[in-house]
């Protein structure tokens, strides 16, 4: 080949040198950073990503040229160099450039061992990740001359040629060899996982060996400042004598860094090189602002710094150090809030599998709730109950959850059902009550009655066995897994509030209980977006009421029913507002069928006779009377409203009572009443006519004076589409995305699990559309909704309260609407809060 056909595309790197992460790499940017802080880097070229590609493709690097920079006859590495870190690399190479003369000469200087051991080690390397020779012919060799001839032999056996003796082949072979391994498909599907893109390039760095053995103190190690679990402060990491590159990590020889009493340290060894280390870290961490981890050498009592990447870390450690970092004003605090990714912190607030510790899956299914739990299986909400009262943990395992496991949900450490999609009952609750959670899990077969759980593997669980539920992977595991704990200490709180600071589209939680509601101002909500009065009727006083207003024959039957259960919802009112303490409280009215609430078993039947004091007959009778084919399209929500209007009196009067009392004990309420859904404009008027009649009413019996608003909750498209004229009569539209989704799709919510990773996998859809909102249709309905409504009422209020809320996509997609607030799970509020600064910076 002609010489001028040879690429001299690469760089020095010096602190002016052009060099760029795009162009050359993470690593030789960051390689410059460390020259330019000047720290004792040994020298070092770049080949920037079009002279590796060109590589990879035949063309020849003029290598002469590059080792003409280290002097002569030097010792060099090549390492990897992408974009990103992440993206991985080809192994690094050492020693390149070792022969027979220079084997010889290093004998002479440290000795034959040392001089053996380096040859042999490279000559390995070299066969295994260049030439690519069988790793087993050269493993296990003995150490010392014997070992090194015998692979040289192997070498040549298998190559027909010597072990290349010239420096400059040897490293084109090397560079050939990383930029062909980088092209291969393993490689490329392993950084695509990991977010790189198609195109991704490499670039490379060549670097002159700082030795790590010598007469003097000589060795090789890594240290970082940091645990890489918890965050904090901590110098960790290992040095060991007569060694090079990483080494120290892999054997069990190597010394500690700082004094313990576990062994002999660095900073016993050589406490001016250890004291020079930790003034480096300094250095990095404050100019480099992020938490590294130094690779260093000592050749002779002098240090040299190789290499320094951001130290591997945890989700709890990546806020930790973020926080600090911004605290000492290395960093400003929405730096801070943009490097911790929304996502990570599910990790933080909930108890999380040890990624660390052995995992045996029995089933998967779709991760509803994240956060992880440990307990006995149970297969019934009264067992859950059972459980409970023992102070036994338990997971409940179901085929499905309905409204009347509520109990047992609240009792259980985590559930597994069968069935069931991301906004399936059980899904709901679990995300709601912060109870690890997996639905769809259909490749587990339920016995209920005989108490048996059987995995797609055949093996068999039965009640009282421990398992473990990780419901952030959607696995279910056998036995008690190892834990992590949930983590929300102070750096958390401060990041959030950083976060508030920033963001500018508002955050209110889901909440139906005290409890949710007190979670929901833990994590800082500024006020409910949607209270589901539902599931205020579960409890068992209350169902009996419940039941007993369903089966009135008249209204005043009906209102007697109902006028035991005021009181009982007046109360739950009041305590929400006092939790709220004067934060907005968006209460929505009745909402599902009827027939929910009737027992669904003949003994649950038999149970309600006796109560009802009925015939169970006709107890019967009349629970079959009101089932429905399709009871999500039938009488509920607003149609309830209508037809039954005195269920929304009750629950207006309840709720403007208990403003009154609220008010009258000092503390400011404005409640929200939202009608769900709704599809035409009358269906408002007649409620709003009534309510306003109820609020008057109530005026003119306390005295107190107070304001509401009534909004209106748009779930079915055709809501959407007549905004305009739903909005004449509302103050708000809140768009309920789980049934608009359902509606818009023609989707059960309920059964969409047996499907959906079908659907997904086939590229139907390309996400679960109850899960990630559905921009396309489901958000074209959104926009209608919010242009029309607004047309109307350009002060409406805007908010989405579907399961979508939390996510990081959907609010953005609202952030962009022009919505006012998103409304989410209690435990989804720090990740929205997160995610809605990411979006404003
Ligand atoms: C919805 O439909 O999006 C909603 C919030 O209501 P629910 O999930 O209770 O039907
Ligand atoms: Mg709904």
């Amino acid at each position: 080949m002609q010489k001028t056909e040879l690429l001299t595309d690469f760089t020095v790197i010096t602190p002016s040198a052009e060099v760029s992460t795009p162009r050359h790499g993470w690593r030789a940017k960051c390689l410059q950073r460390l020259i330019r802080l000047e720290l004792p880097v040994p020298k070092t070229v770049t080949l920037p990503a079009s002279t590796v590609r060109a590589i990879a493709a035949g063309q020849m690097l003029d290598c002469p040229a590059v080792l003409g920079h280290f002097g002569d006859s030097p010792l060099i590495s090549v390492r990897p160099s992408p974009e990103n870190p992440d993206w991985g690399g080809p192994a690094t190479i050492l020693n390149i450039g070792f022969n027979a003369a220079r084997h010889d000469l290093l004998a002479k200087s440290h000795g034959q061992a040392a001089a053996d051991a380096l040859y042999l080690r490279f000559v390995q390397g070299y066969a295994v990740h260049v030439a690519r020779l069988d790793p087993d012919m050269f493993e296990g060799l003995e150490p010392g001359a014997r070992g090194l001839n015998d692979a040289l032999r192997a070498y040549e056996m298998e190559m027909d040629e010597p072990f290349p003796e010239d420096p400059a082949r040897q490293l084109a072979d090397v560079l050939r060899s990383m930029a062909r391994a980088w092209e291969g498909t393993t490689a490329r599907l392993l950084r695509q996982a990991k977010g790189a893109p198609a195109e991704a390039a490499l670039g490379l760095v060549v670097q002159q060996m700082a030795q790590g053995i010598g007469q003097g103190i000589s060795g090789s190690g890594v240290i970082q400042f940091v645990d890489p679990v918890t965050g904090n402060p901590k110098v960790i990491g290992r040095y060991l004598g007569q060694s090079q590159g990483r080494d120290a990590l892999k054997k069990g020889e190597a010394l500690y860094l700082t004094r313990d009493p576990r062994g002999p340290s660095l900073e016993e060894l050589a406490p001016e090189i250890f004291a020079e280390l930790i003034r480096e870290g300094a250095i990095c961490r404050q100019r480099l602002r992020e938490e590294m981890q130094i690779e260093f050498t000592i050749e002779d009592g002098k240090l040299a710094v190789l290499d320094a990447v951001k130290v591997q870390r945890s989700a709890r450690a990546g806020l930790k150090i973020a926080v600090a970092l911004a605290r000492d004003g290395v960093i400003t605090p929405a730096e801070a809030v943009l490097r911790v990714e929304p996502r990570a912190l599910s990790e933080l607030l909930h108890p999380q599998v040890d990624p660390r510790g052995p995992r045996d899956v029995f089933a998967r299914g779709i991760a509803a709730s994240p956060g992880a739990a440990t307990g006995r299986i149970v297969f019934s909400s009264q067992a859950a109950q059972a459980s409970a009262a023992r102070g036994e943990a338990c997971i409940l395992v179901r085929r499905e959850t309905a409204p009347e496991d509520i109990r047992g949900m609240h009792s259980a450490a985590a559930v597994l059902t069968e069935r069931g999609g991301m906004t399936s009952h059980a899904a709901v609750i679990g995300r709601g009550l912060g109870l690890p959670c997996i639905v769809g899990a259909s490749d587990i077969r339920l016995d209920t009655r005989d108490r048996k759980l059987t995995a797609r593997d055949g093996r068999v669980f039965r009640e009282g066995d421990i398992i473990t539920i990780d419901g952030t992977s959607g696995e279910a595991l056998v036995g008690a897994a190892d834990m992590l704990p949930s983590a929300q200490g102070e750096s958390f709180r401060q990041l959030l509030a950083w976060a508030d600071e920033l963001r500018d589209i508002g955050i209110r939680a889901n909440a139906d209980t005290p409890s949710d509601a007190q979670t929901a101002r833990d994590f800082m909500a500024q006020g409910i977006g949607l209270c589901r009065t539902e599931h205020m009727f579960f409890e068992e006083a209350r169902l009996v009421a419940m039941r007993e207003m369903i089966f009135a024959d008249t209204a005043p039957d009906r209102a007697a029913a109902l006028a035991r259960l005021l009181p009982m919802q007046r109360a739950d009112f009041v305590q929400l507002f006092e939790i709220m303490k004067g934060l907005p409280v968006c209460i929505r009215l009745f909402d599902p069928p009827l027939h929910e609430f009737l027992p669904h078993s003949r003994e649950g039947m038999r149970e309600l006779a006796e109560a009802l004091d009925r015939p169970l007959s006709e107890v019967t009778r009349r629970a079959e009377a009101l089932a429905e084919f399709n009871p999500m399209l039938g009488m509920r929500g607003v149609r309830l409203g209508v037809v039954l209007p005195e269920i929304y009196d009750m629950q207006a009067r309840a709720i403007f009572e208990a403003t009154v009392e609220t008010v009258r004990a000092g503390e400011p309420v404005v409640p929200e009443i939202m009608i769900p859904l709704v599809s035409a404009r009358r269906e408002v008027e007649l409620v709003k006519t009534r309510i306003d009649a109820v609020a008057a009413l109530v005026r003119t019996k306390t005295g107190v004076s107070f304001d509401y608003r009534l909004g209106v909750m748009v779930e079915t498209p055709r809501a959407a589409l007549r905004a305009g004229e739903i909005a004449q009569h509302a103050a708000f539209l809140s768009f309920g995305t789980n049934d608009l989704t359902q509606m818009t799709y023609g989707l059960s919510r309920d059964d969409a699990g047996r499907f959906m990773n079908t659907y997904v996998q086939e590229g139907v859809f390309s996400e679960d559309p109850f899960h990630i909102l559905d921009v396309d249709g489901v958000g074209e309905l959104l926009l209608i909704g919010a242009e029309r409504g607004r047309q109307t009422r350009p002060n409406l209020t805007l908010s989405i309260c579907g399961e979508h809320g939390g996510n990081p996509e959907s609010i953005a997609f609202c952030r962009k609407a022009g919505f006012d607030y998103v409304s989410c799970s209690p435990y989804r509020v720090p990740l929205a809060r997160l995610a809605a600064a990411h979006l404003a910076l």
